[in-house]
């Protein structure tokens, strides 16, 4: 979070959130007869009319297969595929499309990396650094490659207010090291990481280094270059755009070096029997037939995004935060899990004497969507020695309005458990 008065705080700018509510047909919905209040962002995005509507106008309109057809259609729809690219490497200010490869999530990212650059490199004594604050997805790939390999995972710790301890990550940073891996922004805790410092520290020793942008992206702008990284993954579903969609962007020296992950159709350059031999990156990385209409929803969500601008979203999050932090305060009994310098909208509490999955059910009942559970990172749950958070993760469509309508629903739920 970054610093601000109370009076700040209290003082919204302007910022038209009604004018963007409109734009995004779900938050229109009831929910057990009340207005729903999204506070799942974290878990995935509501999506604006103009993602369903370039979803459906592709189904409708341009609908073929990519890099196969000649026809006017497999010409559209390929273009279409492509302009996705284009546009993730203007959002992620690659130097190149051709370093963006088209994946299904931060899950397949990882993994790409994991099975096509770690693993054919590891050897036993190796090591793979991560945090104790990553997803599983930042932790189980490295598990799985350093079992085939007898390489080894080692955590970075983090401090009770949810801060990575960066002097201990550099230390780690030792030379059988074959790559780090952090996340940019925690999807429990909110927590924004050093990358830059980080990557700054990284390049000194030649080790290379993975950023988990799946809840950084959705906030802020990125610039891979600016922070030095080596490989930068992305998920649509949580930036406005389809489930299924997501991206890598890795920088052109690895692709090269990696072997494909997936074989299959689209990926080659010829077949043998005697040997085949595959296309040039980013292709050789996207076996098979794409999400395609998932990437056409996704190149509007960057649209939208461009149209709302992160300048704007940015401190209109950051208020709701320092709203939602004060409200929140204000409940008795409750425990706020990770409280950062610099964090994103994200607020994992506990309530004294109550379950966090009954909140969670509880509060469905009065529409408030929130999550409840381990949010799939069991080491950062054992960290602060607890079996589950309830989460609250905003959006810029997000109001003060519906902060307030959670906490008198989280009030009268604590009364019905208490
Ligand atoms: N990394 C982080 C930090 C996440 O929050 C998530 C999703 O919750 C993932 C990775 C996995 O993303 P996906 O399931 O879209 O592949």
């Amino acid at each position: 979070m970054s610093k601000m008065t109370s009076s700040q705080a209290s003082t919204p700018t302007v910022f038209d959130v009604q004018r963007i509510r409109a734009d995004f047909p779900l938050l229109a919905r009831r929910v057990h007869d009340k207005p729903l209040v999204y506070f799942d962002n974290a878990n995935t995005s509501q999506k604006p009319l103009s993602v369903i509507e370039a979803v459906d106008n592709h189904y409708r309109e341009h609908n073929a297969n990519v890099a196969r057809a000649v026809h006017q259609l497999g010409e559209e729809a390929t273009a279409a595929y492509e302009s996705a690219r284009d546009r993730l490497a203007r959002f992620l200010n690659a130097p190149s499309r051709n370093e963006v490869i088209l994946t299904t999530g931060t899950t397949q990212s990882i993994n790409l990396v994991a099975y096509s650059y770690a693993l054919p490199q590891l050897k036993p004594g190796d090591s793979i650094l991560t945090t104790v604050m990553e997803h599983h997805a930042n932790i189980v790939p490295w598990q799985l490659v350093a079992a085939r390999s007898g390489a080894t995972v080692k955590a970075a710790p983090i401090d009770q207010r949810g801060e990575l301890i960066v002097e201990k990550y550099v230390e780690l940073l030792t030379p059988e090291v074959k790559l780090a891996c952090v996340t940019h922004v925690s999807n429990v805790l909110g927590t924004v990481n050093p990358v830059r410092e980080i990557a700054r520290e990284c390049r000194k020793r030649g080790i290379p280094l993975l950023v988990d942008g799946s809840q950084a992206a959705p906030h802020r702008p990125v610039d891979v270059q600016a922070l030095g990284c080596d490989f930068y993954a992305v998920t649509g579903h949580k930036m406005l755009g389809p489930t299924g969609t997501g991206a890598l962007w890795a920088k052109r020296e690895h692709l090269e070096a990696m072997p494909p992950f997936f074989g299959g159709g689209e990926m080659i350059r010829e077949v043998r029997f005697s040997g085949t031999t595959f296309a040039a990156p980013p292709h050789k990385f996207e076996a098979g037939t794409p999400n395609i209409a998932g990437f056409v929803g996704l190149s509007a969500a960057i649209d939208y995004y461009a149209s709302v601008g992160f300048e704007a979203i940015h401190a209109w999050e950051q208020q709701l935060l320092h709203y939602a932090t004060e409200r929140l305060r204000e409940v008795p009994g409750l425990r706020i899990i990770g409280e950062a310098a610099e964090k994103e909208p994200v607020i994992s509490f506990l309530l004294e004497g109550a379950q966090a999955t009954d909140l969670a059910t509880l509060l469905d009942l009065q529409g408030v969507a929130v999550r409840s559970g381990h949010h799939c990172a069991h080491p950062l749950m054992q960290f602060y020695g607890v079996p589950a958070t309830l989460r609250v993760s905003l959006a810029f469509y997000n109001t003060r309005e519906e902060i307030d309508a959670f906490v008198v629903a989280l009030l009268k739920v604590r009364k019905l458990l208490l």
